[in-house]
């Protein structure tokens, strides 16, 4: 192709995209799109519907798109994807009288992925490049809005702005192409999928498909990612740990669990150095325990304790828990910073306002912990109150001996306003990079629990071994991290767009993505594949 030809063609690009005509047409269609409720629900034929009513609206526009030989399929959701590794339990379809939720194929009968196929220049459908984006929201769904211009909306951005943006990409393609009288170089396989957010299960459904990926060898994966273009992503595991040990004071010993994965976390920290990654976004969150926190990967912000006294809380007993308090928190402090500190841009408020309220009642002192809450990446910037809550209560378990002698009587902690019962349930997250395999880091944090319970029980003057203890496991959440080569041809190429597009500043640096998405599965089943995560919108919240 004549340089001032491909000059010629993107100016044409250029302009078709600054048009009001292309503005109405994508802001009309994400408000069509977003009307729809795509988020999981327990009785699947309300996804199947949901999923159905976007493809019309989808497959409406693909068939306007004057590409020659250009077709549309919707390829059934393949139940074999329930034997993979990289499958995700399908939590989302348990309910009370059903707690064992449905199997792969009563979940996905009669369900599918759009796929929209152009072929090459030569009518060839082969090696070419797929996009992927996918149709499916996160809960709580609310209904699209315009305001001045803007779509606001569940979904909007994540990830049906980036469906939109393919159709519209391939609209102004298709127009600028068919104008000169040319076609495309290389096929393009576009992928709509399902189920992203509750662990990728439509987009696995391709990966795994033999025969399609016959007709693609780089994939973009469009998502939120401000437009950069990554040619690698962050991974993360979802921990649910169970403690159970008869007679053994689980909420005790969790105060230690919670130490040892702490350590652990800082130590994978520490072995990440990685040149697409020079921010280390490994984080360790701990979202829930027992009926506090909201969600695995989401900071807890708010806990509460009990100091239980069988004798009397006189006034040395407070001050020996002022003061076990205040040690624990200055160490806590020194370790993570002090949130009281630091104000939150949003509100120009401490992120937190203080770290914790003493009640003092006639048999017990209840110690409500104070955190900051956000998404487990930020938790540098906010304040996880289950890690500071761990850390008073380790101190206050030391000092038992000299609080058992103020008061005259035994002396618990307990988990404000829990039940008792004979498991107590611990979830959260790990984030990690290409450094660590997703198997070591599993295993790494297992163990790390392990140690935290052998700690305590080895305190307790107890036998019994920690490992009968102590139960881990990752079903929601295991997305393996990877990385590609930032100066493949495919990047070069996608930066080279970027550049035309006026969306990637020359000198702009290559980093990996810290948030991870269906591009893994993909990178996971084709290794050598070029694996790139592009697209507009943040992030934030
Ligand atoms: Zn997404």
């Amino acid at each position: 192709m004549k340089e001032s030809t491909m000059e010629a063609l993107v100016q044409e690009i250029l302009d078709q995209v600054k048009t009001p005509e292309l503005r109405a047409y994508v802001t009309d269609l994400l408000l069509e799109i977003c009307q729809v409720d795509t988020s999981p629900f327990a009785d699947v034929s309300l996804m199947r519907e949901a999923e159905d009513k976007v493809f019309q609206s989808l497959e409406r526009e693909f068939a306007k798109l004057p590409f020659p030989g250009a077709h549309i399929e919707r390829r059934a959701m393949n139940p074999a994807i329930q034997d993979h590794p990289g499958f995700s339990q399908l939590h989302f379809t348990k309910t009370e009288s059903r707690p064992q939720g449905l199997s792969a194929e009563e979940t996905y009968r009669d369900r599918c992925n759009l796929l929209y196929y152009v072929p090459d220049e030569n009518g060839r459908e082969e090696k070419g490049i797929a996009l992927n984006a996918h149709i499916d929201v996160v809960k709580p769904y609310f209904p699209p809005r315009l305001e001045n211009g803007i779509v606001y909306g569940r979904g909007a951005c994540d990830d049906k702005g980036s469906v939109v943006t393919m159709l519209a990409a391939l609209k102004v393609l298709a127009s600028v192409l068919q104008k000169a009288g040319r076609r495309l170089k290389r096929n393009v396989v576009a992928m709509c999928v399902i189920e992203e957010e509750p662990g990728g299960n439509g987009s696995l459904s391709l990966a795994i498909d033999r025969e399609l990926k016959k007709l693609y060898d780089t994939i973009l994966v469009l998502e939120c990612c401000g437009n950069n273009i990554h040619p690698a992503n962050r991974g993360a595991v979802w921990y649910r740990v169970d403690l159970s040990c008869p007679g053994v004071n689980l909420f005790e010993m969790s105060a230690f669990v919670y130490e040892q994965m702490e350590l652990e976390g800082r130590a994978i920290k520490a072995e990440s150095r990685h040149p697409l990654f020079p921010q280390r976004p490994v984080q360790t969150c701990h979202g829930q325990i027992g009926h506090y926190g909201e969600h695995p990967s989401r900071i807890c912000g708010e806990v509460a304790f009990e100091i239980c006294f069988d004798g009397k809380i006189n006034a040395q007993v407070q001050h020996l828990i002022e003061d076990g308090i205040a040690s624990a928190l200055a160490d806590y402090l020194a370790l993570y910073g002090d949130k009281t500190k630091v104000n939150d841009p949003t509100t120009g408020k401490p992120k937190v306002d203080h770290h914790y309220d003493l009640e003092v009642l006639a048999d017990r002192l209840v110690c409500k912990v104070h955190g900051s809450t956000g998404h487990m990446g930020s938790i540098m910037e906010n304040d996880g109150a289950i890690t500071k809550m761990a850390c008073l209560v380790r101190m206050l378990y030391r000092m038992k001996g000299k609080l058992r002698h103020a008061s005259g009587g035994d002396v618990t902690l307990k988990l404000h306003d829990e039940e008792e019962t004979a498991m107590l349930k611990l979830e959260g997250g790990q984030g990690f990079v290409p450094t660590h395999e997703i198997s070591e880091v599993m295993e790494r944090m297992r163990r790390a629990a392990v140690d935290g319970a052998a700690v305590y029980l080895r305190l307790e003057g107890n036998a019994t071994a920690a490992s009968d203890c102590v139960k881990v496991s990752y079903d929601k959440l295991h997305n393996a991290a990877f990385d590609g080569d930032p100066d493949s041809p495919q990047m070069r190429n996608a930066i080279a767009a970027g550049k035309a597009a006026g969306i990637w500043k020359e000198g702009q640096e290559v980093i990996g993505w810290t948030v991870s998405c269906d591009s893994r599965l993909f990178a996971f089943e084709y290794p050598e594949m070029p694996v790139l995560t592009s697209g507009a919108g943040l992030l934030q919240y």
